[in-house]
């Protein structure tokens, strides 16, 4: 079968909500007296996913990943450098804001600080009702009714509608800032470490509502994560980000029963189980990320990697299918 054969037999496969194609987003660094680019800091580099309508993709790494960004990305918050997004089969690549519009009311964001994503000065119901005000023509009344019945699906008291945010705790906070970015009736939300600032205990209230809300409301989430037992409850599929592109994506059972890539390896390594069976021998990595303004040549998690060979240093290793959905990116597969 031919490649181009291979690539539409895999697209067509799955219903895909969004697709990014060779997503690359790089941030100039100034310097100099006249502050010409001197240099890139890569943060996505080259990274292709397809989302599935109806899954939740959870994405994993650590801080300086890419991970953030690559969310930012997809929404359009941010300009890719290099690559193309597919949106319900519509290229959303370039489109400027008034054609970007009707995008936005299908795809939210739900961030990890509500305190830093909710206006103080607006009371919860001026919140939830500001989408419905600037993007529907719904009446004083229907927004007032849409408000207090989003606040019910949130686990929230229609009256929570005329206070303000610092009267509600971390975990209610966030529950106000799911059901704003509900209002509009969205098909794709990106979670960007929404539960990571709240206790443990809080955590899984919050993971079991959004799961709730998902059936419910028939939403697919890109749920982004530094830590990979975070997303094991909540996803379908897990992709796992090494210095700005993906080191593996499978289903999540295979990659939490089976990974494959050394990286993934070590960061399940240090995932607690109670499980004595599951418990993993520790891998401990040496040395820290390496910058994203100058990553390593070849594999960029050589410098970290306890298998690395003389290969590693000169070919950069693409994903390849393993079978069962699961890609990796690492030449031990890959002969
Ligand atoms: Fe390690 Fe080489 Fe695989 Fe990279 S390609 S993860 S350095 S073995």
């Amino acid at each position: 079968m031919s490649v181009t054969e291979k690539e539409i037999k895999t697209e067509t496969k799955h219903d895909l909500i969004m697709q990014a194609k060779n997503i690359k987003k790089y941030f100039p660094i100034k310097g100099g007296i006249i502050r010409q680019t001197v240099g890139h800091v890569k943060a996505v580099d080259d990274v292709s996913l397809d989302i599935r309508r109806g899954e939740t993709l959870g994405v994993v790494g650590e801080s300086g990943s890419g991970k953030s960004t690559l969310g930012r990305v997809l929404l359009r918050l941010l300009d890719p450098t290099e690559g193309q997004i597919i949106f319900n089969n519509d290229d959303i690549t370039t489109l400027g804001n008034r054609k970007m519009r009707p995008y936005r009311r299908d795809m939210q964001m739900i961030f990890q600080d509500p305190f830093a994503s909710l206006n103080p000065k607006m009371s919860v119901g001026e919140l939830i009702e500001e989408p419905l005000l600037v993007q529907t023509n719904k009446s004083k009344s229907e927004r007032k009714e849409i408000a207090s019945s989003l606040l019910e699906k949130v686990g929230l008291r229609p009256d929570a509608r005329h206070k303000y945010p610092h009267e509600f705790s971390g975990g209610q906070r966030q529950r106000i800032s799911i059901a704003r970015a509900l209002t509009l009736n969205p098909k794709f939300i990106i979670g960007d470490e929404p539960v990571s600032a709240l206790d443990v205990s809080i955590q899984a209230q919050v993971l079991n509502l959004m799961a709730d809300l998902q059936d419910e409301f028939d939403l697919t989430y890109l749920f982004i994560a530094h830590d990979l037992s975070v997303v094991k409850h909540i996803s379908d599929r897990v992709a796992v980000m090494y210095l700005g592109r993906i080191a593996e994506i499978s289903p999540k059972k295979d990659l939490y029963e089976t990974p494959l890539h050394p990286y993934t390896q070590a960061l399940l390594s240090s995932v607690p189980t109670i499980d004595v069976r599951k418990r993993r021998e520790k891998i401990i990595l040496k040395g820290d990320l390496p910058s994203p303004s100058n990553p390593p040549s070849g594999c960029t998690f050589r410098t970290r990697c306890p298998h690395a060979h003389e290969r590693c240093a000169v070919d950069r290793p693409e994903l390849i299918d393993v079978g069962n959905d699961h890609l990796v990116a690492c030449h031990l597969y890959d002969k």
